[in-house]
Order: C-alpha cells, then structure tokens, then sequence
C-alpha cells in the first residue's frame, strides 16, 4: 500500500475556525499528534493524499481516491497547489492503465481531482469508479465534480454505484461513513502481513478529531452523523488493531486513539 501525496499547504481558514468546538487541551494533544498540521499565525496545513493499493499477485492496483487534481480541476478554487499525482504515479512504477479500480470516498473536489482529465476523458482508462449511490443522487447538479467527475464517469461506462457496505474485492471492503457528506465511505485494506489499514477518508480531517472525536469540523454535511461515524470507525480500528490511513493529516499513517487497549 503506497500514500500518493498529491499537495500539500494552508487551509483556506484558520484550524479554529475549522473546528468552532475544540479547546485549549484539544489543540495541544493534536499538535502533540500531527505537529506538521501547526502552521504560521493559526493557520492549518494539510496535506491532500491519496492511496495505492497492490493486488496481492501484482496484476493490478486499486487507487483509494484521486487527490485535488490538476491547475484547471475542480479544486483549483480553494486548493492550495494543484496536484502531482501523475508524476507520483510514475516514481512510484504505476501505470494507471493497470488501475483496475478507483474508489472515491465521496465527491468533494480535492478527492476528486484525478478522476478524469480537462476533456472529460477518465484519467484511470481501464478502472471501475466505485462512489456510494447516496453519493452521487445527494451532488447537486451545479457542483463542478458533477460535470469534472459524474458525467464523464457514467458516459463511458465507468461509474459504478454501490449501496452501504460491499466487499469490493479480497481484502478490500468499503465501509459507509455518513455524516461528512451523505454517501461518504471508508475502506478497510486487510493486508497479507495481518496489519490491517482503515482509509479514513475526510470521517477525520485533522488530528484534534484523534484527540477528541466528539470535535465537528465545520464542512460536514451532517455533524451528528459524522461524529458518530467517526466514532465507530475509530472503534472499529482499535478492534482489529487497525492503522488508519488519512488524506489530510500530514502523516499518512497514525494510530486510532486508544490503541493497544484492548
Ligand atoms: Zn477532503
């Protein structure tokens, strides 16, 4: 499994205003947890990832969303830098070609980038799109990943709604995570060395939903239903020993709270 750091830089408001909820101690035991997160003057830097996941024979690679995208994708109007991921692709002996499925955690623009290219081509030509159909029926239809991501998909046959939890493929499950948006997802990667790995998606933004996962942040569609999602997830990660995987802290891999507990 390979963390594609497709950006990186300042979140468009200051990590407190991101989180109206979180106090005094919160903030100290996240940045004790993602110290990288602290930017200049209150600001929050995050980092927008993506991963990649080796079939266990070495045919072929499952990509866990598709970072910001390129200068002239749909993240461009509050994303720090466009993305690199086709250069992270090629450093890291991906062919995209041989990226038989692309699931997307749920359709925001800085998840969404590399889905498809400026003519609207899929940037993943032989994958299967996997989104939540909550997902996909909750876009407005005037939300840019509509046209960037949706129309594309579906014309050339590659969008592949699912409903709630699916076993996808040998150790890939999705796991449904509402709150964030309505048909936001997570993944469960069971790898071959018994090291489970959760793919968070955007159910925790920030390591001060680590420290206290009660903390909203202050784009969910839903905040009750996130927080709750969040919580069973992390419960879930404990359960199994699990790692988490994350597109926004700024490393990829962190331990769930409470881990080793149990
Ligand atoms: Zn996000």
């Amino acid at each position: 499994m390979t963390a594609l750091l497709d950006a990186t830089g300042l979140f468009f408001k200051p990590a407190r205003d991101a989180f109206p909820g979180a106090v005094a101690a919160e903030w100290a035991a996240a940045a004790a947890l993602d110290p990288g997160a602290v930017g200049p003057d209150g600001a929050w830097r995050l980092d927008f990832r993506c991963f990649a996941v080796a079939d266990p024979d070495g045919s072929g690679w499952t990509m866990i969303d598709a970072g910001v995208g390129p200068a002239e994708g749909p993240g461009a109007p509050w994303c720090p830098v466009p993305g690199r991921l086709p250069e992270l692709l090629t450093e890291a002996g991906i062919d995209r070609a041989d990226v038989h499925t692309v699931v997307l955690t749920h359709l925001h623009e800085d998840h969404t980038g590399w889905a498809a290219d400026a003519a609207g081509r899929p940037f993943f030509p032989a994958a299967r799109y996997v989104v939540q159909r909550a997902e996909t029926a909750a876009l407005d239809r005037l939300d840019p990943v509509w046209d960037w991501v949706v129309e594309p998909l579906r014309a050339s046959g590659q969008l592949h709604e699912v409903d709630g939890g699916h076993r996808l493929r040998p150790g890939l499950t999705l796991l449904p995570t509402p709150g964030h948006t309505p048909g936001h997802q997570s993944v469960l990667v069971e790898r071959p060395d018994g090291r489970d790995v959760l793919v968070t998606g955007d159910a925790v933004v920030h390591a001060v939903q680590l420290a206290a996962p009660a903390v909203a942040y202050a784009h969910e569609r839903d905040p009750a239903t996130a927080r709750a999602s969040r919580e069973e997830l992390l419960a879930r990660a404990v359960d199994r020993g699990a790692i988490l995987a994350t597109a926004h802290l700024t490393r990829p891999f962190v331990d769930p709270p409470g881990a080793g507990t149990r």
